[in-house]
């Protein structure tokens, strides 16, 4: 119960590696509040979860959506000790073919959003005078550029250096900032991007995530539940003396 009554604000837990994160902080003693633009989802998701769990819609790109969520979960539940910052959109095209367009909703949804969530809920933090944690969600894809994933890519590595500055200005208030870095893990963000690939360069479906497997030391896509211990250490007590850092958990893919 490494997170008891500890209260964790989840960006995009509807599903994926949030839902593994919603799950793990319940099972850690967490109140958990699953902040979704698929409030369907998301509220099924709290459901299956149990009382513990609270689903609410929120949109990322809309900053009187931030503010709304913001507000109504302090409100409720006394302050906000944890934010995972973890819904993100994956897009594909090389630099030759990006559009405005693209370029606008993946950046409003993976540094915009992440940004001003980041605000958001540091004031409310602040008020309240207790710390906290903030857990970004990064990627080994904000390590290195990919010739297909070029604003993915940027975006990742944008909030790899957000988190550096966010928890430089964060640290005297006793809130830790720190960004995890998955390599590939397996989920319909990953089923999206095969068919991306294939697309692209005229695979089948399935083959590059079979391709991809391949070139991972450890063997294998992860699951969210590879993830989610190094997210349940990053917001516990046990990692009050580290901030700033992004870590890898990427079955050893790119040792960056
Ligand atoms: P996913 O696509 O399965 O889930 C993303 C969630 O974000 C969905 O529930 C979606 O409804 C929500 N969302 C989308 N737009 C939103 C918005 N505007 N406002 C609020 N919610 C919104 O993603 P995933 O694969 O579980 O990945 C989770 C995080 O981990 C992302 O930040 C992703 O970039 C990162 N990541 C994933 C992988 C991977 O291989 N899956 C690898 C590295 C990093």
């Amino acid at each position: 119960m490494r997170l008891k009554d500890k209260v964790a604000l989840i960006t995009g837990g509807a599903r994926g590696i949030g839902l593994g994160f919603a799950e793990a902080f319940v099972a850690e003693g967490a109140k958990v509040i699953i902040a979704d633009i698929d409030i369907t989802r998301a509220t099924k998701a709290a459901e299956a979860i149990g009382p513990a769990a609270k689903a609410l819609k929120l949109d990322v790109t809309d900053l009187s959506s931030i503010d709304a969520v913001v507000k109504a979960v302090d409100q409720e539940f006394g302050g906000i000790d944890i934010l995972i910052n973890n819904a993100a959109i994956f897009d594909m095209a090389p630099i030759q073919s990006i559009t405005e367009d693209s370029y606008d909703r993946v950046f409003d949804i993976n540094l915009k959003g992440p940004l001003f969530m980041m605000k958001a809920v540091a004031n409310v933090m602040i008020e309240r005078k207790r710390g906290g944690k903030i857990i970004n969600m990064a990627s080994q894809a904000g390590r290195r550029g990919e010739a297909l994933v070029t604003l993915y890519c940027a975006s990742k590595a944008a909030i790899i250096s957000a988190t550096q500055s966010a928890a430089l200005a964060l640290v005297k208030h006793g809130i830790n900032v720190n960004a995890i870095a998955p390599g590939v893990v397996d989920g319909e963000h990953w089923d999206f991007v095969d068919q991306k690939f294939a697309e692209y360069e005229g695979l089948k479906p399935g083959e590059k995530k079979k391709a991809v497997a391949k070139e991972v030391p450890i063997g294998r896509f992860a699951t969210p539940d590879d993830i989610k211990g190094l997210a349940v250490f990053l917001a516990s007590a046990d990692s009050d003396y580290i901030l700033a850092q992004t870590y890898n958990v990427d079955g050893g893919n790119w040792m960056s």
